[in-house]
């Protein structure tokens, strides 16, 4: 059985600590003894540890060998920045289908109070995603960037697809841009409530996104991140089956 995975605060090449809620749980909810081995990822990789020294706000782990893992899905998602509570649901089911990366924007039709209170929310937004990587048995926690307006965003690397996804797309779907697509690599744009703005939607086509359509009904936005980073990782994990490309 995949056991649940410890994600160091701090290591060495052959020690980790971990410290806070983590060594809090290891302390008072299962009594953690030294001796015990438990999996813990240091750096992004996952590693057999076994614990030297035990406190209620700091445990130490002594590395033993490495565990195979799985490594993130080549996905990452822009993420309008939308009412917390279903951004931070969001956060978490994009950890648990593996996104690699999530860059929260501040786009120009989001409400002014969640632009502003967005810049001391990625922290809580972080700690959300390194919580749900260690329930998905993740080893690499998914990096959550400071949010940033679309202007900012460097184009992504060569060959990745870039998917707008977008209400108002008419003839192409996401799954007809997957199927003409060979590199499994992919970024995924979800807007805001109140939709991009033509200023923004220049500034994707300009950089060569597609608009694709997730059908005739209007999902909420969290709705659409999930589908489609499910379509997507069903996408990529198929290609990965067929070319043996798993373990990191
Ligand atoms: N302004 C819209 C709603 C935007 S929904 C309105 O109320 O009419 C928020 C985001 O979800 C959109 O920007 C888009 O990225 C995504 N989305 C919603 N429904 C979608 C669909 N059917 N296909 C693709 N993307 C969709």
């Amino acid at each position: 059985m995949t056991r649940r995975r410890w994600i160091a605060d701090t290591w060495t090449d052959d020690s980790a600590t971990v410290t806070g809620t983590q060594a809090s749980h290891l302390a008072r909810v299962l009594r953690v003894r030294v001796g015990q081995e438990f999996d813990i990822v240091a750096g992004g990789i996952a590693r057999r540890g076994v614990v030297d020294l035990a406190s209620a706000d700091c445990v130490r782990f002594r590395l033993l060998e490495t565990i195979a893992s799985e490594a993130a899905l080549p996905l990452t998602c822009l993420l309008s920045v939308f009412k917390f509570d279903r951004y931070e649901w969001a956060v978490e089911k994009l950890t648990e289908l593996g996104v690699a990366v999530i860059i929260p924007i501040v786009a120009q039709r989001t409400e002014k109070h969640l632009a502003q209170a967005a810049a001391t929310r990625v922290e809580r937004w972080r700690r959300i995603a390194r919580e749900a990587t260690q329930q998905a048995r993740r080893t690499d926690v998914p990096e959550i960037t400071d949010p940033v307006r679309l202007e900012s965003i460097a184009s992504p690397a060569p060959g990745a697809l870039r998917l707008l996804l977008s209400e108002v797309e008419e003839d192409r779907t996401l799954w007809s841009a997957l199927a003409s697509h060979a590199t499994p690599a992919a970024q995924i744009a979800i807007g805001p409530i109140g939709g991009w703005t033509e200023a923004e939607l220049q500034w994707f086509d300009r950089n060569q996104w597609l608009p694709v359509s997730l059908g005739p009904r209007i999902l909420r936005a969290e709705t659409a991140a999930i589908a489609t980073a499910s379509v997507l990782a069903a996408w990529m994990e198929s290609h990965r089956a067929a070319t043996g490309d798993s373990a990191s």
